[in-house]
């Protein structure tokens, strides 16, 4: 185990206060500067053309020196594989998020994008490899253009639209007194849930990554938005390497394959058939959790 600089830490956290609403942008992108010092290589590599391939290699990594939670844990996932990460709270579902974005580093081995280590990567590069839905939403205080535009600086206006057309947001932002130019404050201004999660929907669309990371949200949002967000989501994930933290069951039975995590261990893995059959974990969390969600 290694001790971790205090940037790297923050990076971690930028997730949270942007969740949380309390970030400006002029503060995420301090913080985004300062976590440049997270040790680079002095001759790093460069990924021609990404496709999103990822390998885990033999990773091991503890949180703290005494309690290693990932031992040896391989895992191959082919470019444009839909991935569903399940398993019980603590399992290590964000350990692996977290892992694959570089915000702590492995203990031993290690993780390649398209064959490339991601430590070997600047941050810079590793960053526009992903984008990110979160389970709550990621708005900070700017016009809505700003916040769409966030995933990629010096975004066109019409290339703002389009992402958003794709998203179902164009719509419902075209209707609002100022449009494009409204300032959503801290909570969103007067947004509902559905619409803000467009919006991220919106700027990861123009942010064009190879992967994608995404916290399944079980949102209260009426049928109809749920409607628009499945469809978003499912532009967004077009031919692009997805894990999921994954909550819904249709989510789950879709994916070309399913992680079933515990103690930050993969147990199994396989397609929604593959580990029915297998009587194990599995199809034990299948029939008591997802089930009940089902019929509830
Ligand atoms: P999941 O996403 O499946 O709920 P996590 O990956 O968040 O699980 O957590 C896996 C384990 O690592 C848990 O025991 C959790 O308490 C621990 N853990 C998570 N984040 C940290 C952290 N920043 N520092 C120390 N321990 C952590």
């Amino acid at each position: 185990s290694r001790s971790f600089s205090q940037p790297l830490m923050q990076a971690a956290n930028i997730v949270n206060m942007i969740q949380s609403g309390v970030a400006s942008a002029e503060r995420i992108f301090e913080i985004l500067d300062e976590a440049e010092e997270i040790p680079e290589s002095s001759k790093p590599s460069r990924i021609p053309s990404p496709r999103g391939e990822v390998r885990f290699e033999r990773i091991d990594f503890s949180y703290k020196e005494e309690t290693r939670l990932i031992e040896s844990l391989n895992l191959h996932v082919d470019q444009g594989a839909k991935v569903a990460i399940v398993g019980p709270t603590g399992a290590g579902k964000s350990t692996m998020v977290n892992l694959l974005m570089r915000f702590y580093e492995v203990d031993a081995g290690r993780i390649t994008v398209d064959g490339f280590d991601i430590a070997m990567l600047t941050r810079e590069d590793l960053r526009s490899l992903f984008g990110m839905v979160l389970q709550d939403t990621w708005l900070f205080t700017g016009t809505i253009r700003d916040n769409i535009a966030f995933g990629k600086p010096g975004a066109k206006e019409v290339e703002i639209q389009e992402a958003a057309v794709l998203a179902h947001a164009d719509v419902f932002i075209r209707q609002l007194p100022d449009g494009y130019d409204t300032v959503i404050n801290e909570e969103g201004g007067s947004l509902s849930q559905g619409q803000k999660q467009l919006l991220t929907i919106a700027r990861a669309i123009l942010a064009d990554p190879v992967i994608l990371l995404l916290d399944e949200a079980t949102s209260n949002v009426d049928t109809r938005t749920e409607a628009y967000i499945q469809q978003a989501m499912k532009s967004l994930m077009q031919d692009r390497t997805t894990f999921i933290i994954a909550h819904r069951l249709s989510t789950v039975r879709d994916a070309d394959l399913i992680l079933v995590m515990d103690q930050g261990s993969i147990i199994e893995q396989g397609t929604h058939e593959e580990l029915l059959k297998l009587q194990g974990f599995y199809s034990e969390l299948y029939n008591s959790q997802f089930e009940s969600a089902e019929t509830a």
